[in-house]
């Protein structure tokens, strides 16, 4: 393991960090250490690490920024590659073009300052555009897919291919790239409307206290963790079931929000995989609902 990092630091294509904790690379503040993030610092940096990870059958998976994932307490044997420096977007008219490791909540404060219409209901979602892209990340009755106007992406054979929203097999936290993991999510092109700056701000807002009102904010969690049944709501199911409060080691299930399981005491990534499994056979056993979890299990 020590010879791959080695020759990945050989590569010369980027910043590499060993034995990384994902407990502090993830929203949930659980997990053990991976073998290494790598950070390339291009396109080709990226293609040259590909090449290599896949010549040499190593594992590796994209890392936004960890607001989705559950991973083990054990070693993540692989190596995670991060592309915080694909960070930079730009802004012309309402046409907003975005690379993937732009983080999307000070983005989408940045578009209502610009007046602009259509990602205010990313305020609170603190994905990277990438993994916000690759979920369809959404809230208040609106989602990436709305607003996608085309994706840039890195295909398996190392080629970069323009997606048009069309193309991209959106569906309720769902996308092309879901389906497809050996596709990179490069670059997003947002198209949004002219505005009323005030009535933006004044509805972000709005929005963010009554997240503040309603979610454990105060706690790690990785957001909502079951999607909502058609025509229900995974909270009130197991609400109803008289789950909130309910922990197994250090991750309980939110009393502010029972579609929420915190990390409110030291949890391993075990506690809050045996809780989210918990949850899920109460539900079936009680409503003969089969809750699809929304957050990503990671071995
Ligand atoms: C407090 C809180 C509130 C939240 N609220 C919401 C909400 O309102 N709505 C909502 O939809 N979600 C919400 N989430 C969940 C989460 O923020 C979103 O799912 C987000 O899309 C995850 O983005 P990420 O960058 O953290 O992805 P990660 O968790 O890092 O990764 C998720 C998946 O995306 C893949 N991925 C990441 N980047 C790329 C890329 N460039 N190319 C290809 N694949 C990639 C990863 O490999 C992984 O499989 C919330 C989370 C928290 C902690």
């Amino acid at each position: 393991m020590k010879r791959i990092v080695k020759e990945i630091i050989n590569l010369d294509i980027g910043k590499v960090e060993e034995k990384v904790s994902l407990k502090k690379n993830t929203t949930y503040k659980v997990g053990g250490n991976a073998l290494a993030f790598v950070y390339p610092n291009d396109i080709d940096s990226l293609i040259k690490l590909l090449k290599y990870l896949r010549n040499n059958n190593i594992k590796h998976m994209i890392l936004g920024n960890g607001s989705n994932v559950v991973f083990k307490d054990t070693t993540y044997n692989g190596i995670i590659i991060k592309l915080d420096i694909l960070n930079k977007y730009k802004i012309k008219e309402n046409i907003i073009i975005a690379e993937s490791g732009v983080n999307l909540i000070p983005l989408s404060f940045k578009a209502i300052d610009l007046s602009l219409e259509g990602l205010e209901f990313a305020c609170g979602i603190p994905g990277s555009v990438g993994g916000c892209l690759y979920m369809n990340a959404g809230a208040y009755k609106s989602d990436m897919s709305n607003i996608v106007k085309s994706v840039k992406a890195l295909t398996p054979d190392f080629k970069i291919k323009i997606f048009k929203n069309k193309d991209l097999e959106f569906g309720y936290r769902d996308s092309f790239f879901k389906h497809h993991k050996d596709y990179i999510v490069l670059e997003v092109t947002f198209e949004l409307k002219k505005g009323k700056k005030e009535e933006l701000i004044e509805l972000a807002n709005d929005r963010k206290r009554r997240r503040l009102e309603s979610q454990p904010l105060e706690y790690p969690s990785a957001g909502s963790v079951f999607r909502n049944p058609p025509d229900n709501f995974s909270g009130k199911l197991i609400e109803d079931l008289g789950l909130k409060g309910y922990s197994i080691g250090g991750a309980k299930v939110s009393e502010k929000h029972a579609n929420f399981i915190i990390n409110y005491n030291n949890a391993t990534a075990s506690d809050i995989r045996k809780l989210i499994k918990y949850v899920h056979t109460r539900v079936k056993k009680k409503y003969d609902i089969d809750l699809f979890i929304e957050q990503e299990f990671i071995d």
